[in-house]
């Protein structure tokens, strides 16, 4: 059985407890390898290794630093079929998406961040004729990222790229859920010459080893992918030591679709962003309000689209809905869909646990449901499910809909669809999110800001905000004579 190491100072290394907890393949619910029980006292050597790391990565020119993080990023892409079935078989979701979402996508953060960080100016501003003041941004030092389940190399490398391009030394932890493409980009970093201590991944659990690195007076910042209580408990601990903070929470996004939308490709676009990766994303649109004049046509259509969703064992390339992470998410996404019914929801389709025969028999999959017959108020449309399930509920008007896709304590994203200009740009002024997409769902360019308002976080990542976060700025003042 696989037994995944630490990275600290370099090398891989045992938990000095020497103790593992198991790591189970979703689409079996059996274990396959182990994942260290890291302590404390792990997270302690990782910071040393990351405090004496620091003054030389932070000194090292900008092109060698780009240079190691471009290599990363190159042997990334050449194992992609190594890691997206690793990635795969971690997480239960369809190796068909690892193998073109989330590994390449991992690949262009190492990518985008080794060469923007080429490309950074400093501010200046010139005071009347008094005085000029330029403004020097350098690393903070040593930084801890923890990142979660869904998207385990792509949210992990979002963190770690922006951090070291800009000079910190870092601490990570991934999701004991799923640690094995951090540990296999371990291996990746030795090969691409990134000095020792520069990256320390400590494995482990979250209330454990995560605190850990919250807690540590040494680790200058933390950007933290999660849960919103998560988020509120990490956000609790590090106030106090006065901490930089970026905190990507939860989020219970609103697809709108008016009457005048290109109907095919809405219908495509909302099925896909509904049930991605199991609904597994922090983006996907769970609360889907059509208009009344197209309500019961895109309906019927959105649930024959979904019928024909395969449920399958996520090596098959033609599987489009693999098993949940782990059989407590499940069991949290089934109690999801009682509550819904309790709540008068009809189940138009799906809602189950699926058992697929041979070797997945005993996975974690859950048939993607579509719900209607719901109140916009109540929990099943207030709360996060990150599962596949989503609620329909008609509209008549926009300032129906916004009050009702505002609603929710979250804020992250929202896709709107409508062949209306004006409308487009009216509607996404007035929701409260992030993000919004109008007429696509996920479509990214690495430079924008990224995150959420209300309960869905603080801070924004990608581009410069990530840059800017993981570095002090400093005021040089000086008077002209
Ligand atoms: P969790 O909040 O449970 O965990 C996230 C990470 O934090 C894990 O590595 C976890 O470790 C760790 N952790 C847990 N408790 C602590 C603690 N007290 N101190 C430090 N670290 C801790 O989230 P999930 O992994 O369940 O991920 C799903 C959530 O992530 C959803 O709410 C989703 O919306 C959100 N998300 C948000 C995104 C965004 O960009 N806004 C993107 C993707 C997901 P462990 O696994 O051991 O518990």
């Amino acid at each position: 059985m696989d037994q995944i190491l630490n990275y600290i100072g370099g090398e891989l290394v045992p938990p000095k407890s020497s103790t593992y907890l198991d790591n189970f393949e979703p689409a079996t619910g059996a274990v396959y390898s182990q994942v260290p029980d890291s302590d404390a006292s792990d997270v302690q050597a990782a910071v040393e290794a990351a405090e004496s790391a620091f003054q030389a990565w932070s000194h090292t020119p900008v092109a060698e630093r780009s240079a190691v993080l471009l290599e990363i990023s190159r042997r990334i892409q050449e194992s992609i079929a190594d890691l997206a079935e690793a990635e795969s078989r971690d997480t239960g979701k369809p190796v068909s998406l690892a193998k073109a979402v989330d590994i390449p996508r991992a690949s262009k953060n190492f990518d985008f961040f080794a060469t923007a960080i080429k490309h950074v100016e400093n501010e200046s501003h010139q005071t009347d004729r008094e005085a000029i003041n330029y403004t020097l941004r350098d690393p903070l030092g040593v930084v801890g990222c923890i990142s979660p389940w869904n998207l385990p190399l792509y949210l992990f490398s979002w963190k770690i790229a922006p951090a070291l391009a800009a000079g910190n030394t870092v601490v990570a932890k991934p999701s004991e859920l799923t640690p094995m493409t951090a540990y296999l980009l371990s291996q990746i970093c030795m090969d691409a010459g990134l000095p020792p201590g520069v990256l320390n991944i400590v494995h482990g659990l979250g209330n454990k080893a995560g605190a850990a690195i919250v807690e540590h007076p040494a680790v200058k910042a933390i950007s933290f992918t999660g849960g919103t209580n998560t988020g509120a408990e990490i956000a609790r601990v590090a106030a106090p030591q006065f901490k930089k903070l970026s905190l990507e929470l939860g989020g219970k996004n609103p697809t709108i679709i008016f009457s005048d939308c290109p109907h095919e490709d809405t219908l495509e676009t909302v099925a896909r962003s509904a049930f991605s990766n199991q609904g597994e994303i922090c983006l996907c649109g769970s609360r889907i309000y059509i208009q009344c004049e197209l309500y019961e046509d895109f309906r019927d259509d959105l649930v024959d689209k979904v019928k024909a969703m395969k449920i399958g064992d996520p090596r098959d390339e033609d599987t489009n809905q693999g098993a949940l992470v782990s059989q407590q998410h499940m069991e949290k996404v089934l109690s999801y869909i009682q509550l819904a019914k309790d709540e008068g929801g009809r189940i138009l389709t799906g809602g189950q646990r699926e058992i697929v025969s041979g070797r997945c028999e005993n996975g974690w999959f859950v048939q993607p449901a579509i719900i209607e017959g719901l109140d916009h108020t109540c929990r099943t449309n207030q709360e996060e499910i990150f599962g596949p399930v989503v609620t329909l509920t008609p509209f008549d008007t926009e300032d129906e809909v916004i009050t009702m896709a505002n609603s929710t304590p979250y804020g992250l994203s929202a896709s709107v669809w409508t062949e209306n200009l004006s409308r487009a740009h009216r509607v996404s002024q007035r929701l409260a999110s992030g993000l919004v997409w109008v007429n696509c769902w996920m479509l990214r360019d690495l430079r924008t800001p990224f995150g959420g308002v209300k309960q869905s976080g603080v801070g924004r990542e990608g581009g410069w905000e990530a840059l800017r976060f993981f570095t002090e700025p400093k005021n040089v003042c000086i008077k002209l004579r």
